[in-house]
């Protein structure tokens, strides 16, 4: 198999409400190093990223049996933007290939995306920022290795500017750390005065490494982790997820706050179908097909 693959998180698409989509990886592994990164779980040496192996010539290969116009995902195991994108140009290269042919949806909490506007500018695109705090004391532990929410924030002002939709990923709502309202306005706030029009919400799923790394760093948050995932929460396709009425109500929080902004809102993989704003794509991509500039 090549490197250009249907999306299909967990093999499964029980709780994925995702449109059919193709997935591409630039690079294996993330060195943005965030304490709740699943990938983790699942990909060897994952905090060591490198480029895959021969990436263009595959990447070629596999596009002629994509048919044009499909959704291509980039990325969602890694970030198409961490530094090594600076030394190899992967993303950019591939962006080259597929910008203007195919519906292009960037996940990243990279502001090195901006750089590449004038190719998602080229056709139908969206730009997925994730942004979980804009504490950077916060954000500094938690995505130890990531641009700051204000960088990641300047380019969502500098991708609306030039009219690239960009969606902003509140992902993941970890119980006590950045899910109080206060937090949850601000980030929203941030993203909506940026030129954000949909947001994407999610709640900490634990994997026994992200849960070590999460509880070294926040020992206070064991009584509550302990609470809402080992004694009330539900296991799902192998992540232990929070407690249905805990993530009900605080997915119900950041859905409001999102409509007083006069935003979208779609939660992600939580199986809260009522949270589904009409007429959306949860992942946001309808706005790849509504684009001010087509
Ligand atoms: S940016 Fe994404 S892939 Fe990279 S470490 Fe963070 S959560 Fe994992």
């Amino acid at each position: 198999m090549g490197y250009v693959r249907p999306f299909d998180p967990w093999r499964v698409t029980s709780l994925c409400t995702c449109p059919f989509k193709y997935t591409v990886n630039p690079y294996t592994g993330c060195s943005h190093g965030c304490l709740y990164c699943y990938a983790s779980s699942y990909i060897k040496r994952f905090f060591e990223p490198r480029p895959k192996a021969d990436f263009l010539r595959v990447v070629s290969r596999d596009l002629r049996r994509i048919p044009p116009g499909s959704i291509i995902n980039v990325s969602s195991s890694s970030d198409p933007y961490e530094p090594l994108e600076l030394k190899y140009g992967y993303t950019r290269s591939l962006l080259d290939m597929i910008a203007g042919k195919y519906v292009v949806e960037i996940v990243t909490k990279s502001d090195i995306v901006s750089r590449d506007a004038d190719l998602l500018m080229k056709g139908s695109s969206v730009v997925s920022m994730t942004i979980t705090t804009l504490d950077r004391s916060l954000a500094a532990k938690l995505e130890p290795r990531s641009p700051p929410p204000e960088r990641r924030l300047e380019a969502i002002r500098k991708l609306s500017e030039l009219g690239i939709p960009v969606v902003v990923r509140l992902d993941p709502l970890i119980p006590g750390l950045n899910d109080s309202l206060d937090s949850v306005k601000g980030v929203l706030e941030a993203a909506a005065t940026a030129g954000v029009k949909h947001v994407v919400c999610s709640t900490y799923k634990l994997k026994p490494d992200n849960l070590k790394r999460m509880v070294n760093e926040f020992p206070e948050l064991i009584p509550t982790l302990r609470e809402l995932y080992l004694s009330k929460g539900e296991k799902i396709h192998g992540y232990l997820y929070a407690s249905p009425s805990y993530r009900l109500r605080s997915l119900t929080v950041v859905r409001d706050q999102a409509h007083k902004l006069g935003l979208t809102f779609a939660p992600c993989r939580e199986g809260f179908p009522q949270l589904i704003d009409e007429k959306v794509s949860c992942d946001g991509t309808h706005l790849a097909f509504k684009s001010k500039r087509d």
